[in-house]
């Protein structure tokens, strides 16, 4: 580290409802910072998808800056200018960094909203990861946060309540086991709160041209997932595990004219919100997985919702499927008592249940019912049971039959294998299964493949 390690810088919780976004203002800190070198990708860090104050989908940045080594290239655009990235870098005066970005977030932020309370982070060493893991998977008071930043000697700035610094001590403290990209293009001001013009058709063909992205689109619904309904900034977003692929996608999107776009460094679709746990430890918030076996058949309420109960051996608790999962609602209705399911949820506190992400049917044994005894071979009447286990006996005739002789129906098994909700309802964080196998390459043939893409313009240090 120590030697050629930059100065990181991270910020959260600058936009209301009303507008802006964090990952905007990212773009507007590359600006203000581009009389120092951008290290490595900027990174967008979703953290726990439960926290009941976040504005949308919990997100915060860190960026790195310093002097740039190595071959730069290509991160972003920004007013038709390339931003550019170097693979390391040695750190910059950080006391000048934390002023201007400090300013920077007084500027832009939303401080008038109620719920924004904005957090600023500049350290030279990261955080230890563990603020990062619990931050996506728990509710984490400031101070554990404000705790370990003050560990590794980084500064904090608070703007009233200063919970972002939640947001920004976890994001800098990411260390990826998993990681994607995400590319974002943003909106000229004079646009921002216009209906998006994005083309469902290129979506479309980029989706079946790079098999590498994900969650552009919901065919069924013609729902178009890369493009927010919010009013905040951003026109539109691509994410995907090969930054090569999404930089090629962003333009043979057919849209209105973006004003700039920035590439990032992602934790979304990684399943890192969530830890296998047993029933009996689940607080409410969590993101969990869970195994067992359902104890109650599914039910369906008022609106579409559809709830069953699963049992570990020990404890029990209701598994909600709600309305937006759309199809894998019938895969709950098809579950039968002792089916074996593995589900990826979150721990909902009123009332206490596991809201359903995705499921994993196991391999369900057949089951089945008896529908009918069997009848007497004398005078054709229906036997009865002589005794649990024992057969069957005509009251009339005395004549026996073995308990196989009965009528039984099979009942059909659920469908084994995993059970997704449409795209358009997948939180940031969800892994869809069709990540599952993907090989991670080193990031740092990710970069020597991006530096590769732009030979035009080698800047070697
Ligand atoms: P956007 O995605 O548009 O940037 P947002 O959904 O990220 O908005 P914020 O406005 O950033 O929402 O609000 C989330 C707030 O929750 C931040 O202050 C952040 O620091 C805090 N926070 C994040 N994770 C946790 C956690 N695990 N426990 C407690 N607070 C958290």
């Amino acid at each position: 580290m120590g030697a050629v390690a930059p100065t990181y810088l991270s910020f959260d919780d600058t936009d209301s409802l009303d507008g802006m976004c964090t990952t905007f203002l990212a773009t507007l800190m590359v600006e203000e910072f581009l009389d120092a070198d951008l290290i490595g990708f900027p990174r967008l860090v979703r953290l726990n998808p439960n926290v009941p104050w976040k504005t949308r989908g919990n997100a915060a940045i860190c960026l790195a800056f310093g002097r740039g080594r190595g071959r730069r290239f290509q991160v972003g655009e920004v007013n038709g200018e390339r931003i550019y990235s170097f693979p390391d870098g040695k750190r910059t005066d950080s006391d000048a960094i934390f002023l201007r970005a400090k300013a920077m977030v007084q500027k832009h932020a939303h401080l008038s909203c109620e719920n924004t309370n904005p957090g600023v982070v500049v350290s030279e060493r990261r955080p230890s990861p563990r603020i990062y893991w619990r931050a996506v998977r728990e509710i984490i008071p400031l101070s554990l946060a404000e705790g370990a930043v003050d560990a590794v000697g980084g500064t904090i700035g608070k703007f009233k309540n200063g919970r972002g610094v939640i947001g920004s001590a976890a994001s800098m403290a990411w260390m990826p086991r998993d990681r994607t990209f995400e590319v974002i293009a943003y909106r000229p001001q004079d646009r921002i709160g216009k209906p998006r013009e994005v083309d469902f058709a290129s979506v479309d063909e980029v989706d079946s041209q790079y098999p590498s992205t994900f969650h552009n689109l919901d065919r069924e619904s013609r729902h178009l997932a890369i493009a927010p309904a919010s009013p905040c900034p951003v026109l539109f977003g691509i994410r995907g595990d090969s930054p090569e692929d999404l930089i090629r996608a962003r333009e043979k999107v057919i849209s209105e004219d973006p004003d700039r776009w920035l590439l990032f460094l992602t934790n979304q679709a990684t399943d890192d919100h969530l830890l296998k746990r047993q029933i009996s430890t689940l607080q409410p918030r969590q993101g969990v997985r869970i195994t067992g076996t359902v104890s109650r058949r599914a039910h369906d309420i008022p609106g579409g919702h559809v709830f069953f109960e699963l049992s570990d051996g020990s404890e029990k608790v209701i598994c909600a499927v709600y309305e937006p999962s759309g199809k894998m609602r019938n895969a709950a209705r098809a579950l039968r008592e002792g089916d074996g399911v593995e589900i990826f949820g979150s721990v909902r506190e009123k009332p206490f249940e596991v809201n359903v992400e995705k499921m994993n049917i196991l391999d369900c044994p057949m089951f089945r019912i008896k529908t009918e005894n069997p009848k007497c071979p004398i005078c054709g009447k229906h036997m009865k049971s002589a005794g649990s286990g024992t057969g069957f006996r005509c009251r009339r005739c005395g004549e026996k039959a073995p308990a196989e002789s009965a009528v039984f129906a099979e009942l059909e098994s659920p469908p084994a294998g995993w059970h997704e909700p449409p795209v358009c309802s997948r939180r940031h964080l969800y892994k869809p299964a069709s990540r599952f196998d993907i090989k991670r390459r080193p990031l740092r043939e990710i970069i020597y493949s991006v530096q590769r893409m732009d030979s035009g313009s080698i800047v070697d240090r």
